[in-house]
């Protein structure tokens, strides 16, 4: 018996076995396409794993964490624990440097960030990034961060309740009035930085918490836990000791917010 026609030959049928064809001859065409697209902004992180063990922790989760965010917001997240990358050449490759778990300690290091950050660098702090005092011997860094000197810290790490600022903000429009940060080291600093006119303050530990801490007690004062000083491309938070931090969905989408906020503001928002 002589077989019909079949199925394929009809002419719609033609058409559409042409077009899945086309389309998977075009397929790793369009792949490489892809994979070729520039990120949207590259960001250098950087850490140090010969500092304090919670520090060192934070700083592990926090890689883990924005590798991942960095796939989902299509940009370029790397990592050093060579601090002499803090040098003109490699940081003008870059349009966010982010520091972990420390902070630049030779005179050179300090410069080339100076220059960096003058000059229209990002900057995304956490934890003890900022930390300052009289033995740091940075003014300049001291004045880029709103003027606060290390002034204490609670101890042990605690959960607390933080407030909203400024619910207007792109950073936290979509956070609720407080929330409950994981479990965290939580430092005050003197003066304020929201003393200086050209800071904004986004979170600041809510009243509530008072008194926080056990062997190290705050009892009382404004603790600002995130803020950006609008003369430059900054942000810093104090969240980042121990590994807990990441454990809030709302907080880890505030800090990958946090990230690409930084990274394409305008110098001045
Ligand atoms: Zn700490």
């Amino acid at each position: 018996m002589e077989a019909g026609p079949i199925p394929t030959s009809t002419p719609m049928m033609k058409t559409m076995l042409r077009c899945v064809l086309s389309l998977l001859l075009c397929l790793p065409l369009l792949c490489r396409i892809a994979e070729a697209q520039p990120p949207r902004f590259r960001v250098l992180a950087f850490y140090s794993e010969t500092v304090e063990h919670d520090h060192v922790d934070f700083a592990h989760q926090a890689i883990s964490f924005y590798t991942e965010a960095a796939k989902r917001g299509a940009y370029r997240f790397e990592t050093t624990r060579d601090w002499d990358d803090m040098n003109a050449t490699k940081l003008a490759g870059y349009q966010l440097v982010v520091w972990l778990d420390d902070f630049p300690h030779t005179a050179a290091q300090r410069a080339a960030f100076e220059a960096y950050m003058e000059h229209g660098g990002g900057w995304l702090g956490f934890h003890i990034a900022a930390y300052n005092d009289s033995g740091t011997r940075w003014p300049w860094f001291v004045s880029f961060l709103g003027g606060g000197v290390f002034y204490g810290n609670e101890w042990p790490p605690l959960p607390a309740t933080i407030n909203v600022d400024d619910p207007q903000h792109p950073l936290t429009k979509s956070l609720p009035k407080s929330f409950l940060s994981p479990p965290n080291e939580w430092y005050v600093w003197k003066p304020s930085p929201r003393e200086n006119k050209d800071v904004k303050v986004l979170l600041t530990l809510a009243p509530s918490n008072y008194p926080i801490g056990m062997k190290d007690v705050l009892t009382a004062g404004d603790l600002p836990v995130m803020w950006t000083n609008t003369r430059y491309r900054m942000l810093y938070t104090n969240m980042g000791h121990g590994d807990r931090i990441f454990t809030s969905e709302t907080q880890n989408k505030l800090l990958e917010d946090s990230l690409v906020w930084v990274a394409t503001m305008k110098q001045g928002r």
